[in-house]
């Protein structure tokens, strides 16, 4: 049994070094260490989550529930939690300080794993397990006692890192690419093959589980299942159609539908559909399991597509419908009638207990025509296989004029690599004059707009630690009502604020235009925005999906050719 105490030394322990290869060194070991049945749970604590990105499961706790544990814990008003984070700045600190904890102990691995009454990390998991699944009237007052028992048995340490991770933040650095690489240096398995599993089963306990019984062989093993939505296919930008046919050859030319994405997994009569986030979105969605049950025919399937919120004559309608679509919870019926979807089927991975993945497009494309009977509501749209641009710019004229969003050319030959943007699928759009970028941060407005969020920081993803690295604000392109609505919705993500400035938890993205990407110091990503704009929230993106770093450098460069 290994103690929480040696999860949280070893977390201090990274947030000490700087560099990636040690971090990773270090989450090997710790991976290495633990029994199998604490794998799972220590690969999603290190990155500061609870549960694998598939699980419905939500932990829920918001800082006002974490204030409130922490003022019971240590005996004190929840005024006094908020006087200390104003001081330290820091969620963990706060716990350490509000607690008074003595951080002068240390033990050695041996000692970790005595019989002692203190927490072990498996304990820690069933704890937040329970908060989780407390529902109803009562639930609040479950939580907090639930968090003040885990807190009352903490050290220093433990308090540091457990307040940090039941906001699911732990701010040491640990993203999803450490993790692949110390999966792979704990058990050999080459990091590759680490990779494709956690595409496949977007879960790295499960992969490190496998790679811990059996290396590389076990890993591979994993492959796509029912029900578990694996990450989409993704598609980079093409400057032209020219430059796609010298980098693909014949190229599979598609519309890019304006609308939202859809993998749908069929086993017998059930249907789940999965968001781009990979959020089940099923319940809202009973129009499209109906014309999946009866238009679909297979025992089992899995199906990529794209949903499409119509008008009268068939036209895509505003990208906020379809949201508006995918969210609603009650009255779904009423929003079937005014806001009717389509849905344009574009992929097939796993048909009737077969992975599809490694056959080519061409290959999957005719089972998908095979399986599916087009009607208005559902349908395989058409493709063309072809290298003369002429032909070419006239579907995406064509694409255009019927108001969607531009073309899509892929690889005919190639594989279906899940979470890749790859140059398989190529996307090419009028031009690209917006970023998705993630919000950290605000300060309070003044004047007219004293009680409201008046501008935003705004933050580019790095996806191999996992951070958040800013590049500017925002202030304009809102109304007083956006802002209004903003501020209500950013509200219980605040984790800390000191005079205007707020901090605010990762986890909505922006859609911000501009005029030019700029070299810059006063910003630790190293650029900044000219004339940033609000255009939109983009609901259907997760903050891992915003634009990385290496985008941006990339936009920056491209602008001076
Ligand atoms: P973007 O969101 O700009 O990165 O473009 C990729 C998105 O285009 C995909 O995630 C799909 O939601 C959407 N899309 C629309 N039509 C297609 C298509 N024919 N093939 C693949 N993706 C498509």
């Amino acid at each position: 049994m290994t103690l929480f105490r040696y999860f949280a030394e070893m977390c201090a322990k990274i947030e000490n070094i700087s560099g990636s290869l040690e971090t990773t060194d270090v989450v090997a070991t710790m991976l290495r260490e633990v029994e199998e049945d604490e794998l799972p749970v220590i690969t999603n604590f290190i990155m500061g989550i609870v549960f694998p990105p598939w699980s419905t499961k939500l932990l829920g706790i918001g800082i006002r529930t974490l204030y409130t544990a922490l003022a019971k814990s240590a005996g004190t008003s929840e005024k006094e939690i908020e006087n200390i984070i104003r001081k330290t700045g820091d969620i963990g600190e706060t716990a350490v300080e509000a607690l008074k904890r003595d951080s002068s102990t240390q033990l050695t691995f041996d000692s970790y794993i005595e019989e002692k009454k203190e927490l072990t990390i498996l304990e820690v998991y069933d704890r937040l397990n329970q908060i989780a699944n407390a529902s109803g009237k009562n639930s609040q007052a479950t939580k907090v006692k639930i968090l003040q028992y885990l807190f009352n048995a903490t050290s220093a340490v433990e308090a540091r890192y457990l307040s940090r991770l039941v906001v699911e933040e732990m701010r040491i650095g640990v993203g999803e690419g450490i993790v692949r690489d110390a999966i792979s240096k704990a058990f050999e398995v080459p990091v590759e093959i680490v990779e494709r599993a956690f595409m496949l089963t977007n879960d790295l306990g499960t992969v490190a589980v496998a790679a811990k019984r059996g290396g590389a062989e076990e890993v591979a093993k994993l492959d796509i299942q029912l029900n578990r939505p694996i990450k989409m296919m993704l598609a980079q930008v093409t400057p032209s159609i020219k430059s796609a046919i010298n980098d693909i050859g014949k190229v599979a030319v598609e519309w890019k539908f304006d609308g939202a994405r859809v993998q749908i997994h069929k086993n017998g009569d059930k249907i789940r559909i999965f968001s781009r986030r990979l959020e089940d979105v099923t319940a809202s969605l009973p129009d499209i399991v109906e014309s999946v049950k009866k238009r679909v025919k297979a025992e089992s399937a899995i199906l990529d597509g794209e949903a499409v919120a119509v008008d009268e004559n068939g036209r895509p309608r505003a990208f906020q419908e379809i949201l508006k679509r995918f969210r609603r919870k009650y009255d779904v019926e009423k929003a079937i009638k005014s806001i009717p979807l389509t849905l344009n089927l574009f992929d097939i991975l796993y048909l009737n207990g077969e992975s599809l993945l490694d056959m080519s497009l061409r290959d999957r494309r005719e089972k998908l025509i095979q399986c599916v009977d087009n009607d208005e509501r559902i349908h395989v749209d058409i493709q063309k296989i072809t290298d003369d641009e002429e032909e070419i710019q006239r579907i995406y004229e064509e694409a255009l004029n019927a108001g969607h969003e531009g073309i899509m050319l892929k690889n005919p030959d190639a594989p279906y690599t899940p979470g890749k943007r790859g140059k398989n699928w190529l996307k090419k759009k009028p031009i690209m004059e917006t970023l998705d970028l993630v919000v950290i941060g605000g300060e309070w407005g003044y004047g007219r707009r004293a009680n409201l969020i008046g501008s935003y920081s705004l933050a580019a993803y790095e996806p191999k630690s996992g951070r958040f690295l800013p590049i500017g604000k925002v202030a304009t392109g809102f109304t007083d009502e956006k802002l209004a609505e903003l501020t209500e919705m950013f509200k219980d993500l605040i984790v800390m604020e000191s005079g205007t400035q707020i901090e605010i938890r990762p986890e909505i993205v922006f859609e911000i235009a501009f005029e030019e990407i700029q070299k810059s110091s006063n910003y630790e990503s190293g650029y900044a925005l000219r004339f940033p704009r609000f255009v939109g929230v983009r609901e259907d993106k997760s903050p891992e999906e915003a634009e990385t770093l290496e985008r941006i450098s990339q936009i920056y460069k491209s602008q001076w050719k």
